[in-house]
C-alpha cells in the first residue's frame, strides 16, 4: 500500500500535457465521388484487398502504395500488436512501425454502412467511410477506414485514416453466450440441485476457494462495464468499492443533478436506459440503474470494500492483494491473487485547494465543491460566493440562486461556453436513438486527436456563431468567455469570405479536445448563463484573490465581495494520488501520468496495459467519452 499521497508527489503525477500537433485537412480533389452503396463498397473492399495483400506477403515496403501521401493515420488498438496502443502518423511511420512489429493482423473487410461522407464539417474534403472487420492471428477486430482521393498520386483512392481495435480472441468470444447462444439456464450443470439461481450468484460473488482474475477498483460506468465484457468472455472478475450501496457515487451528488449529456452517449453494454428515460437522466435514475446493473448482469461487486496492500509477485505472475470488507459490520479481511489490477476510481483525484490566507479567519462556511450537496431552503438570502466558472461552479451558482441565494461566481480565466441546444444539435448527428451507441464510439475513436482538434477549431466556430447573442450578453456582464481573436474580422462576419480561414479556425478550442486534454474549462449552458447575463448572479472577473477576512473575500486591486459562504468548484488534481495511495509507489511509478495528451498525440495513461513489470491496468473515461 501506498504510504503517501501529499503534494510533494502531485507535480510528477500531473505532468504537463504533451502538445497536440497541428494539422490541416489533406488536400480536397475535384475529382467525382461515388454516391451509390454497391460502388461505394466495391472500391474501398478493392483498396483493402491491395493492404491486405501487402501485410499477407509482408512487403511492407509498399504500404505507402495504398496510403494517402500527404496525410495518412493508422490508429490502433492492440489489434497490429498484442500489447500496444498506438497512432501512427505517416506512410513512412507506419511501414517501419510495421516492419519492426509485424501485424498480427491478417486481412481486413469492409463491413456495414459503406457511404460517402467528408472529413470536415464544411464538406470540402471528401471520402468514403465503412466500418471493417479483421481477422488476426489471435482474434478477431472491429474498426474504420476512411478513404479520400489521392491528389498527389493521380486521384487514387487511398486509406486517409484506419483504425483497428481487437473484439475477441479465438476461441473466446461475447458471442458464445449472447442471444441465440445464451445458455438454458444460469446455474452451471455441476451446481447441487437443491440450490437455486441466487444461491450460486451468492456462492460465486464470495470467491470461496476460487480466485478472480482481475480485480477491479471501483464501480462507477467504467469499471461495470470492463467487469461486464470481462465476464462475457469467461473472466472471473470481482469489483470492489467503497461505496455503500451500488450507485451511491451519483446517488450522492447534489440534490438537482442530471446528466449533461444525452443518454444515448452513456449507454452502457448489453442492458439499455429503459426507452421512456428523458435523454437527461436524474443523478438517482443513473443510481438505481447502477445498482440494478450489478444483478442484472450477474457481477461480482463487494461495497464496503477496500485494498489494504497489494504486491506484485513477477515469479508465478499473480498480484497478492488483501482486502477490508466492512459491509457485515466488523471488518473482514481476505487474500486474492488475481492475475489482473484494473484502477476505475474516476478522474478526479484529491479535490484542488487554493492557497489563501486568512481562512481560519473567515467565520462562515468554506468547502470543496466536491462537498456540495445541494442547496437547501437554508440559502435562502445567504451570500454565497463560487470561485470557479466550470460545469460544477456553474450548477453550484445556479443551484443556490434557485435556493433565494445571493450569489457571486469568482471567474480567474475564460471559460468555454457553449448552449445547451447547440451541443445537443451537434451530438446528435452521432449519438441518437437510430444508432448503435457502440458504433457512434467507433467513428468518435477512430480520429487521431489531432485531426479531431482540426475539426473541433470549425465545430467550435459553429457553436461560437450559434451562441453569439448568448456570449455576448455574458460579457456585457463582465464574465469571460473564450473568443476567436479575428472575432470582428470579415470571414467572422461573412462566413464564406475566403481570406484567413485556417487562422481563424484554429485560433478556437475544440470541445472535445478540451474534455481529452483539461477535462474542464467549459460550461454547456443547461440555466446559469442568462441569470449571469441578467446580473442575478454577480461575476468577480479577472481579480486575485488576496485573502478572506471574518465576513469577505478580499480581492488584490481592494475590492471586497461579502460571504456566509464560500464553494470551491477550483478541480481536482490528478488521479494518479489515488494510484500512488491505494496500490502504492512502485505502480504509480510505472504508469504515465492519467489523462491528457501522450508523445503519440492520444490520450494519455487510460486503457493500456502496463506489462513490463506487472500487469496493471488504468480504465477510465467520461461516460459519453
Ligand atoms: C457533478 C458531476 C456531474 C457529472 N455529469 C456528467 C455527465 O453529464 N456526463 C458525463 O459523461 N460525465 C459526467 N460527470 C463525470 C462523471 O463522474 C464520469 O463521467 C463518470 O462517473 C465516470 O465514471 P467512472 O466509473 O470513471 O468513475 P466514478 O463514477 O467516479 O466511479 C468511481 C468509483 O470508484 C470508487 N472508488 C474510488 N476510490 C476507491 C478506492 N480506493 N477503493 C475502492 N473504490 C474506490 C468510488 O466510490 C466510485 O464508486 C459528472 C461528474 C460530476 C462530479
Amino acid at each position: 500500500m501506498g504510504s503517501i499521497a501529499n503534494p510533494s508527489t502531485w507535480a510528477r503525477d500531473n505532468e504537463p500535457s504533451h502538445p497536440i500537433q497541428k494539422v490541416d485537412y489533406p488536400k480536397a480533389s475535384s475529382a467525382p465521388v461515388p454516391t451509390e452503396g454497391t460502388e461505394i463498397r466495391q472500391i474501398i473492399s478493392d483498396l483493402l484487398h491491395s493492404f491486405n495483400d501487402i501485410l499477407s506477403r509482408k512487403e511492407f515496403v509498399k504500404l505507402p502504395e495504398v496510403l494517402n501521401t500527404e496525410s495518412s493515420y493508422w490508429k490502433d488498438h492492440i489489434g497490429i500488436t498484442e500489447t500496444k496502443f498506438t497512432t501512427l502518423t505517416g506512410a513512412a511511420r507506419i511501414t517501419e512501425f510495421i516492419h519492426e512489429n509485424g501485424c498480427l493482423i491478417k486481412s481486413i473487410a469492409a463491413d456495414k454502412d459503406p457511404k460517402s461522407a467528408s472529413i470536415d464539417p464544411a464538406g470540402t474534403v471528401k471520402c468514403l467511410q465503412s466500418f471493417i472487420t479483421f481477422d488476426s492471428e489471435i482474434g478477431t477486430g472491429r474498426g474504420l477506414v476512411n478513404i479520400i482521393r489521392d491528389v498527389d498520386d493521380g486521384d487514387k483512392w487511398k486509406i486517409y485514416t484506419l483504425y483497428t481495435f481487437l473484439y475477441d480472441l479465438h476461441g473466446v468470444s461475447e458471442r458464445d453466450v449472447l442471444g441465440e447462444n445464451r445458455a438454458l439456464y444460469t446455474r452451471p450443470d455441476n451446481f447441487p440441485k437443491e440450490k437455486n439461481w441466487k444461491d450460486y450468484v451468492e456462492e460465486k460473488k464470495r470467491f470461496v476457494d476460487d480466485e478472480p482474475a482481475v480485480l477491479i477498483v471501483g464501480a462507477g460506468h467504467c469499471g461495470l462495464m470492463a467487469a461486464a465484457r470481462l465476464e462475457m468472455l469467461g473472466v472471473k472478475c470481482l469489483i470492489i468499492d467503497i461505496q455503500k450501496r451500488g450507485g451511491d457515487m451519483w446517488r450522492n451528488r447534489y440534490h438537482n443533478l442530471c446528466l449533461h449529456d444525452p443518454c444515448w452517449m452513456n449507454k452502457m453494454p448489453y442492458f439499455p436506459y429503459p426507452a421512456n428515460w428523458p435523454s437527461f437522466a436524474s443523478k438517482d435514475q443513473i443510481a438505481g440503474f447502477l445498482e440494478y446493473y450489478v444483478t442484472a448482469l450477474n457481477l461480482n461487486l463487494w461495497n464496503q470494500t477496500s485494498i489494504i496492500s497489494s504486491t506484485w509477485n513477477a515469479e508465478v505472475a499473480h498480484w497478492t492483494v488483501v482486502l477490508e470488507n466492512r459491509s457485515t459490520g466488523s471488518p473482514v479481511r481476505t487474500t486474492h491473487h488475481p492475475r489482473h489490477l484494473v484502477q476505475a476510481t474516476g478522474l478526479n483525484g484529491a479535490p484542488r485547494m487554493p492557497n489563501f490566507q486568512g481562512v481560519s479567519d473567515f467565520q462562515g462556511k468554506i468547502y470543496h465543491s466536491s462537498e456540495f450537496a445541494g442547496a437547501t431552503p437554508q440559502h435562502a438570502g445567504k451570500k454565497v460566493i463560487v470561485v470557479g466558472a466550470g460545469n460544477s461552479g456553474h450548477d453550484i451558482a445556479y443551484h443556490a440562486h434557485q435556493h433565494g441565494a445571493k450569489v457571486t461566481m469568482v471567474q480567474r480565466s475564460e471559460t468555454y461556453v457553449v448552449g445547451h441546444t447547440t451541443m445537443i444539435d451537434a451530438f446528435k448527428s452521432r449519438y441518437n436513438e437510430q444508432t448503435h451507441t457502440e458504433d457512434a464510439d467507433i467513428i468518435f475513436a477512430a480520429m487521431p486527436i489531432s485531426v479531431t482538434n482540426r475539426i473541433g477549431h470549425d465545430v467550435g466556430l459553429m457553436f461560437y456563431r450559434q451562441d453569439l447573442p448568448l456570449l455576448e450578453s455574458l460579457q456585457k456582464a463582465g464574465f469571460k468567455v473564450v473568443t476567436p481573436p479575428e472575432y470582428i474580422s470579415p470571414c467572422f462576419k461573412y462566413p464564406n469570405h475566403p481570406a484567413d480561414q485556417l487562422s481563424l479556425a484554429t485560433s478556437l478550442p475544440s470541445l472535445v479536445v478540451l474534455t481529452q486534454t483539461r477535462a474542464g474549462g467549459f460550461y454547456v449552458d443547461i440555466g446559469c448563463s442568462p441569470l449571469i447575463a441578467s446580473g442575478e448572479i454577480k461575476m468577480h472577473q479577472g481579480r486575485n484573490i488576496s485573502h478572506l477576512s471574518a465576513t469577505s473575500m478580499v480581492f488584490d486591486d481592494g475590492s471586497e465581495v461579502e460571504a456566509d459562504e464560500i464553494i470551491l468548484a477550483t478541480g481536482f488534481v490528478g488521479v494518479k494520488v489515488h494510484t500512488r495511495k491505494t496500490f502504492g509507489d512502485q505502480v504509480a511509478d510505472s504508469i504515465d501520468t492519467i489523462w491528457g495528451i501522450d508523445e503519440e498525440g492520444e490520450q494519455r495513461g487510460v486503457f493500456k496495459r502496463y506489462c513490463s513489470n506487472f500487469s496493471f491496468l488504468f480504465s477510465d473515461s467520461l461516460v459519453g467519452i
